[in-house]
């Protein structure tokens, strides 16, 4: 059974038949989904985290990560909150 591949710039996964195995002179293989991964590392040497529509893109996931970690820690307590609920039931 072939192995599925991963694309080197966008990271998706490459369907057995289709696609291209680049080799470079010294040795490093390269596997492209499509010419235009293969365009935009070969020709325009681009980093594929800073293009939006690779599958690794992780600008927007570290800032989500970041907010997350910040609504952790900022979590205040409210006595105060807490004595009305009681006055109230009484
Ligand atoms: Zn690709």
């Amino acid at each position: 059974m072939p192995a599925i591949k991963t694309c080197s710039f966008c990271g998706n996964p490459i369907e057995p038949g289709t696609g291209k195995m680049f080799i470079k002179k010294d040795g490093t293989i390269y596997n492209f989904c499509s010419r235009r991964c293969q365009k935009n590392l070969l020709e325009f040497a681009r980093n594929p985290r800073k293009l939006k529509w690779t599958g690794v893109f992780t600008k927007g996931t570290a800032r989500k990560e970041r907010k997350k970690a910040v609504k952790k820690i900022v979590v205040p307590a409210k006595p105060e909150s807490k004595e009305k609920k009681v006055e109230k039931k009484e």
